[in-house]
């Protein structure tokens, strides 16, 4: 058993480690063993030391890894990504004034990278497959206006690009795109996407395709299409039906979901192993509404719903230059909403959303 004291995040450089609350002091910790099988027969999680951990009740919460360099990057440094803590500290210290920086991707990640960059001193380009920046998320009315926000912080965007290549002799020092264009970098950020940290569950039966497929009450399904009481999938790689929207089960990457994910299967979890009705527990919808912010220079962006559901976008409050507010339709179905500024404004459209009556 070990103490707080050995939590993963203590020992990252320059770094605090968040307080841990006190209900935690019976966890064991078991570090830098990361799950790499499940026997669900036997009810065994293996760790990489080849260690056995027995269980009563599974849950997997192991999120989400980025998308790595989509061409052979044959072993360059200067290429980097963002997840983990390490990560974040690392690429701190590389974003320095005159840094020529390049950005694979103009999603949430990508962009948020350009303006700390920016605002660091760098100098940025950003490389896209789409027009605007945040355009699947967002449409093309507030992605313009973002594309607007950070060209007046000198970034330079390459929109409908993406990378052929990239040249150097130990660091990457050029990237090639796809159009004929040599940018000169000293660090290439890749920001493409994630896939689900789901390959520890290879044997396990579990239905893995795009995240962990789970029931309303976030338990497991297997690929014979039975459930698992005894495991649950929560957070980012947790594929799941959320009702307001639709049938059609999905993975949803925002902060507020492993919460609202953890919570409910807790409960179900918890009925389950206290010999309670947990299937009576699981019939109850579970409808949580996704929110997401992101801060990008001054912009203060908010968003409730599922945006990139939606067909058409429409600016109902503001202007987008300054302060605004979006509404996400899907057909004639509000699907979302989001503001730059106006929070009051778009907190109140979170009572809009509600399970439709069968
Ligand atoms: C750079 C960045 C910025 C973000 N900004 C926002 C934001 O502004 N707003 C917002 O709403 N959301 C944001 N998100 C998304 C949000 O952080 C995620 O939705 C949330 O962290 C998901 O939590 P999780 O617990 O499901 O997964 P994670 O936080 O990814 O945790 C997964 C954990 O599982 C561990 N793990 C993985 N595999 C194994 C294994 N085999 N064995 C044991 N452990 C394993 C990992 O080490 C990690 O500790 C951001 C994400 C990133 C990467």
């Amino acid at each position: 058993m070990q103490g707080p004291a050995a939590h993963p995040w203590s020992g990252a450089r320059g770094c605090r480690a968040f307080p841990l609350r006190s209900g935690l002091d019976g966890v064991d910790w078991v570090l830098g063993a990361p799950a790499v099988a499940l026997d669900r027969a036997a009810r065994i999680v293996r760790d990489a030391n080849g260690r056995d951990h027995q269980y009563d009740a599974l849950v997997i919460a192991t999120g989400l890894s980025p998308k790595p360099l989509p061409i052979p990057d044959h072993g360059l440094g200067g290429i980097r990504v963002l997840r983990t803590l390490e990560d974040a500290v690392g690429l701190r210290e590389v974003l320095t004034p005159g840094t020529r920086v390049v950005i694979l991707g103009s999603g949430f990640i990508g962009c948020e990278i350009a303006a700390t960059a920016a605002h660091a001193g760098a100098e940025v380009s950003i490389v896209t497959q789409s027009r605007v920046p945040l355009e699947r998320a967002l449409g093309p009315i507030l992605g313009a206006e973002l594309l607007r926000r950070h060209e007046a912080h000198g970034v330079r965007f390459y929109c409908g690009e993406s990378l052929f290549g990239v040249v150097g002799d130990t660091n990457v020092e050029r990237a090639i795109l796809t159009g004929g264009v040599v940018l000169e970098c000293d660090v290439l950020v890749v920001a493409v996407g994630s896939d689900p940290q789901t390959s520890w569950l290879q044997e396990s039966g579990l239905d893995i395709t795009d995240g962990v497929l789970v029931d309303s009450g976030l338990r497991a399904i297997t690929t014979e299409d039975d459930l698992d009481r005894r495991v649950v999938a929560v957070g980012d790689v947790s594929r799941y039906v959320n009702p307001l929207f639709d049938s059609i089960p999905r993975r949803v990457e925002h902060w507020n979901l492993p919460t609202e994910t953890g919570k409910r299967a807790g409960q179900i979890l918890a009925a389950q192993l206290a010999g309670d009705d947990a299937d009576a527990l699981a019939a109850t919808p579970f409808a949580p509404l996704p929110s997401f912010w992101s801060d990008q220079y001054d912009a203060n962006l908010l968003a409730f719903g599922m945006t990139y559901l939606a067909d058409r976008s429409e600016l109902v409050a503001g202007t987008p230059d300054t302060e605004c507010v979006a509404e996400y339709f899907r057909g004639e179905n509000l699907v979302g909403v989001c503001g730059i500024g106006m929070r009051s404004a778009v907190q109140s459209y979170r009572s809009r959303f509600v399970v439709p009556v069968a």
